[in-house]
Parts: structure tokens; sequence; C-alpha cells
């Protein structure tokens, strides 16, 4: 990894009512205070933000929101804006993930403007992208995610693209328990940063891309001693604060190259 800072981010989901996520928050970050050599997320629903927003107060976690609207404010029933977050001292923001792609019907369209508002308003952009399974068997992976990363991206200015995250994240193994790969990550994490040097040229090597798809404390190591990938986004291996930790605290990829995994 070329003098990239890793990244976890746990993606809740739909779980956790405030006081879970204030428990979860205590137990979290005992285990995780001493962590220094990786950024760690915690992307929870727009009901735990503003509690989080007390208990993450001066610790080493981030704050992150699962979507947000591209517009400022207004007559959008049900919608959170950029400003909204970072009133609750958000600082991340999961864009285009394929659960709000397949079951929300978001747009590529929609979701080149959603990072564009993050990033107008200072929130640093998780763009997830990825493959379903046919698309897979028909050899097409990586021409697919090249799309859905260059449809939300271009137009962008360099220093905005410097400021984005990307996730690749496999229809296929998100909440399957299959995970792709190390070796099918790395090269598809590489074929993104094809596409981002494309972009933005050799800025492109700053970008952090993270992997997700069932991602748990026993895979991490390996998948971080691939060049490409830079971290992880995790779904249901976040949910518990102490096996949550442990996947932190596996994903040093100096450990794991030491260790020969
Ligand atoms: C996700 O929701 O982004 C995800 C990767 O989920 P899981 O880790 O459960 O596969």
């Amino acid at each position: 990894m070329a003098n990239r800072r890793p990244v976890i981010a746990g993606n809740w989901k739909m779980f956790k009512t405030v006081s879970e996520a204030e428990d979860y928050a205590v137990k979290f970050l005992e285990e995780v205070k001493a962590v220094t050599d990786l950024d760690i997320i915690l992307c929870a629903p727009f009901t735990a933000l503003y509690p989080l927003k007390n208990e993450l107060e001066e610790s080493i976690v981030h704050l992150g929101a699962q979507n947000m609207a591209s517009a400022d404010q207004g007559a959008f029933t049900g919608e959170i804006s950029a400003q909204m977050l970072l009133d609750v001292a958000c600082t991340y923001v999961i864009i285009g993930h394929s659960e709000r792609r397949e079951l929300f019907g978001e747009t590529d369209e929609e979701i080149a403007m959603k990072v564009q508002k993050a990033l107008t308003s200072g929130l640093t952009p998780i763009l997830c992208v990825g493959e379903n399974l046919n698309v897979r068997e028909e050899g097409k992976a990586a021409e697919r995610v090249q799309g859905q990363v260059s449809r939300a991206l271009s137009g962008l200015s360099t220093e905005d693209l410097s400021r984005v995250i990307v996730a690749y994240e496999p229809i296929w193994a998100i909440g399957t328990g299959k995970t792709a790969s190390s070796k099918d990550a790395q090269e598809m994490c590489a074929s993104i940063r094809a596409t981002l040097s494309d972009l933005m040229g050799l800025a492109s090597e700053r970008v952090p891309i993270l992997y997700g798809g069932s991602v748990k404390a026993d895979n991490i190591a390996e998948l971080m001693t691939e060049p490409d990938v830079d971290g992880a986004l995790v779904g249901g291996a976040s949910l518990d604060p102490i096996g949550f930790s442990k996947l932190i605290h596996n994903a040093n990829p100096l450990v794991a190259r030491v260790e020969g995994i």
C-alpha cells in the first residue's frame, strides 16, 4: 500500500436504537482507544448520530452517515441534508451503497449529485460500487465497476477527487458470508485505481480504496496484504463492539505482512 492510511468503516445499516448505540460506543472506545495506525469510522442510522456525537467527542473514532440528499433543504419528506449531518459532527457519508441502488432505485446520476454535494459541504463521501453475480459470471465485473466510478466522479477537480474514498463491494458478497478472494479484491481495486488515474492522474495513488463484502476479524488481515486494498467497509461484523474492535486490531497491514499472511 503506497503511503495511504488504512481506513476501517462500520456500516450499521438499520440496526441499533439510541441506547444500543450509546452502549456500543462505551464498549468500543475502550477497545480501540490505543489504535493509531488507521482511521476508524462508524456509519450509524440518523437517529443515533446525535447521541454518538456526544459519546465519540475527542475520541479517535469518526462519525459517518449512510446516505444524504443532494439538495440543500426544502420539501423533500424523509430526506437528510449535508448541513444536518455536519451539525451532528458527521465527517463521512456513505453514498451509493448497493442497497440504496437496488432497493431504493438510486441512479448513477443521483449518486454523482450526492457525491458533489458531500464534497462542497465538507463531508468525505464513501462512494460504493460493485457488480452483481450475473455481471461477474459474464466476465464484466471490472467494466461495470469502472463505469460506476467514472459516472459518479467525472467532472470533479483533482482536489475534490483527492477527498473521496471508494468502496468496492461486490453485491454477491454483501451479507452472504461469501468474501471475494484477496486476489479478486485486489484485481478490482486496481481496476478502480486505473479509472481514478484516468480522472486525476498520479493523485489517484492517494485515494483510499476499501473492500466490502462479508469482511470479518479472521479474513481482514489477508485482504489488507493486497497493495490496492486500503481497508474495509464492514456491515454485519461491525455490529458487535468487541468483534469489530478485534477486526480493527487484525487489520494492521504491517502485522499482516510480518506474519506472512
Ligand atoms: C455493507 O453493508 O457494506 C457490507 C459490506 O455488509 P457485510 O459486511 O455484512 O457483507
